[in-house]
């Protein structure tokens, strides 16, 4: 098992492709912290994982309070030593066209999905630096890179996310440390559940494979950015998007 001795920090992790990057890493071994803000539905993945025979403990915290991530931080570090993985999937949505949209709305996506990765990163950052070892994993979107109407506030804040994996990336790559982006495309979750059947099938016609992705599917990479094998790897995005952006 390749993360038998990491600890992994997975944000959002109630659900989604948050769970299914939580439990694909606990299948290699890692013991998994697990952070969202429902208690009750973290501590069941929890409790699933565990059933597995892997290792799992959960914080819940909400990604936009910087007081709190660094609380969250210091507590994993006194209780796990170390964080070797950091995996930002904590994420939402607030659709409206631009002329529509709500003060609130933008700041609750560029406050979640932006400022959520800068206060987890800045949180952790210290630890990886003086272990000179560390990998960090942002979610971004395709949306992120090809924009999408009604999604203006959701489009900025994941390319935000690119920009910021980019930058971290060159800061903190001669400690040892990488830092990638995942920009998923139309993936089957609760966020994409509500959309109409009809809404559904626009997108499923301009996916070149057809079909939504799975959560399985986007967990399968980010698997593979925090192995070993992609050591070389850092500053990338990697698209998981069906070709629906090439
Ligand atoms: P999801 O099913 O809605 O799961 C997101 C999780 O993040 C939920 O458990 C949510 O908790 C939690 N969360 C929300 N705000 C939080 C906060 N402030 N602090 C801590 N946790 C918070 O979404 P998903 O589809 O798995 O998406 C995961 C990531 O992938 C997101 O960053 C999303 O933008 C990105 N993504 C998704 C798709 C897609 O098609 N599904 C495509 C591209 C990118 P609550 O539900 O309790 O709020």
């Amino acid at each position: 098992m390749q993360f038998s001795e990491r600890v992994s920090i997975v944000t959002g992790a109630s659900q989604g492709i948050g769970k299914a990057i939580a439990r694909e890493l606990s299948r290699e071994g890692a013991e998994v912290v697990l952070v969202d803000v429902q208690k009750e539905k973290l501590e069941e993945v929890a409790r699933n994982i565990k059933a597995s025979n892997g290792k799992a403990s959960v914080y819940c915290a909400d990604v936009t309070s910087m007081g709190k991530i660094s609380e969250v931080v210091e507590a994993i570090i006194q209780n796990h030593q170390k964080i070797d993985h950091l995996v930002n999937n904590a994420g939402i949505t607030r659709d409206n066209l631009l002329m529509r949209m709500k003060e609130e709305e933008w700041d609750a996506v560029l406050t979640v999905n932006l400022k959520g990765v800068f206060n987890f990163s800045r949180a952790v950052i210290r630890n990886m630096i003086q272990n000179r070892y560390g990998r960090i994993i942002n979610i971004s979107s395709v949306v992120g890179l090809m924009g999408n109407a009604g999604q203006t506030n959701y489009s900025a804040s994941k390319a935000g996310v690119i920009g910021f994996t980019k930058s971290l990336a060159r800061e903190v790559a001669s400690r040892g440390i990488t830092v990638n982006a995942v920009a998923p495309g139309y993936i089957a979750t609760p966020m994409t559940e509500n959309l109409s059947d009809s809404a559904k099938k626009i997108f499923v016609d301009i996916i070149p494979l057809k079909r939504l992705g799975t959560p399985e599917e986007v967990a399968h990479v980010v698997k593979f950015l925090l192995s070993d094998e992609a050591a070389y790897i850092t500053g990338q995005v990697i698209n998981v998007n069906g070709g629906m952006f090439m």
